[in-house]
């Protein structure tokens, strides 16, 4: 019997640390050392190769589908108030709980982040300076410097304009970037069939560099990032439910438990989707109109738990190079994860890929990012699975919120 990727990875990490421990007593000038470094390396630049064409079909395919009617119209816009101020709740609990149990403090020391030049750290004098640097004036350019929030901002204005002109004009277009997002999602899950072999080498290396007392700092940012799913799971959601459909949030994820249950084993929130919509359309009794309308797009950019890791990730590494973020850059972390939440795709670890986005956002680009990120990778899939439990659990939530809107009979 095959053993499950997490499984893999699982043993791999302890394999990692064991040749990390290793080196970091023997000495890493070994030619063995640079090619299993070398491992970890060709996997975040694997990862790094997709960023691009998945954010921007990704996000093509999720907006196109609205369509320019009245009543679309009108789902649309509530859809997005939905989706937003969810994924800003869940950003916001993550912010305060990163702030407030500061996971990250005490790694400062390590070695490896001495060469930091903080003078490098973006800092932002306004919302409106930020808003004009999303916008690319050339977006070959963006997509060719890896420019998220500008290739972010046109697959925004590229997937509305294609879902607003006519069908003739628009389809083969649409065909064609939907032929690319499955490839491009395709290449991505082979990338990430390879994560034991990338989680090998990256946590060889961070335990070489750092030794064991990388697992200490990281067991707080893990524990950071499950107390905010929780709350936002088990506090949050049941309260919308509470107040905007007027239901027991128990019988809402009573009914949707088969869709928690494969979220939490897949780690993929568009794996998930068929049992989403299943659950949604069966035993919520949402229309089809409204669960086909919210679901597949929410799968695709409305992902709260990530949101929430996005924030709250980041703000562990700037904790841990010792580099405190102001408010100004704070509310930069705030701004690009509710972005990278959006631009990431329903797929194991994708998330984690996004990281960079926010990090290069606010300046934090050294080595000692990606062995953070490399780090967290090693811990990462239980925490992806219950983030993307949270991802689809919101998804279903905000049917049912405007499904009840509507003027729906549910449940
Ligand atoms: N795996 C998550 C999902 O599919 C995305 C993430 O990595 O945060 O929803």
């Amino acid at each position: 019997m095959k053993l499950k990727l997490h499984w893999q990875i699982i043993i791999c990490m302890i394999f990692g640390t064991l040749a990390g421990l290793y080196f970091n007593n023997f000495g890493n000038d070994s030619f063995l050392y640079t090619f299993i470094i070398l491992l970890g390396d060709i996997f975040i630049r694997l990862l790094k190769m997709v960023i691009v064409p998945l954010i921007f079909t990704s996000i093509v395919i999720g907006i196109s589908s609205i369509k320019n009617r009245t009543k679309m119209g009108r789902l649309g816009l509530k859809t997005f108030l939905y989706y937003i101020s969810t994924s800003l709740i869940a950003i916001l609990i993550g912010l305060f709980l990163a702030n407030t149990i500061q996971p990250g403090i005490g790694a400062a020391n390590i070695e490896s982040i001495e060469a930091f030049d903080t003078s490098k750290l973006t800092s932002s004098t306004s919302i409106l300076d930020i808003l004009k640097r999303m916008i690319p004036t050339n977006p070959i350019k963006a997509f060719a410097n890896g420019d998220m929030l500008g290739t972010i901002f046109f697959a925004l204005f590229f997937g509305i304009t294609l879902g607003s002109i006519n069908a003739k004009s628009s389809l083969p277009i649409l065909n064609f970037i939907n032929s690319l997002y499955q490839i491009i999602m395709k290449m991505t899950q082979v990338i990430i069939m390879l994560a034991p072999i990338g989680v090998f080498g990256l946590i060889t290396k961070a335990i070489s560099n750092m030794g064991l007392s990388i697992f200490k700092e990281l067991g707080l940012y893990a524990l950071t990032i499950a107390s905010g799913l929780t709350i936002h799971l088990f506090i949050v959601l049941p309260l919308i439910l509470f107040l905007f459909v007027r239901v027991n949030p128990i019988v809402h994820f009573r009914a949707i438990a088969s869709a928690m249950v494969t979220a939490f084993s897949t780690s993929s929130s568009s794996a998930t989707l068929p049992v989403t919509m299943d659950c949604v359309k069966d035993k919520v009794k949402a229309s089809n109109e409204v669960t086909s309308f919210v679901l597949p797009m929410g799968a695709t950019i409305n992902m709260d738990g990530t949101a929430l890791y996005e924030c709250a990730g980041v703000l562990f590494i700037a904790q841990a190079l010792g580099i405190p973020l102001d408010a100004s850059q704070q509310f930069i972390v705030v701004i690009t994860a509710l972005l990278a939440s959006i631009g990431a795709a329903g797929i194991p670890s994708a998330g984690l890929v996004m990281l960079f986005i926010v990090t290069d956002a606010v300046g934090l680009q050294s080595d000692a990012v990606a062995i953070w990120v490399g780090s967290m990778l090693a811990i990462d899939r239980p925490l992806d699975m219950f983030r993307t439990m949270v991802n689809i659990s919101s998804d279903s939530v905000g049917a049912a919120v405007i499904a009840k809107s509507e003027g729906e009979k549910l449940y």
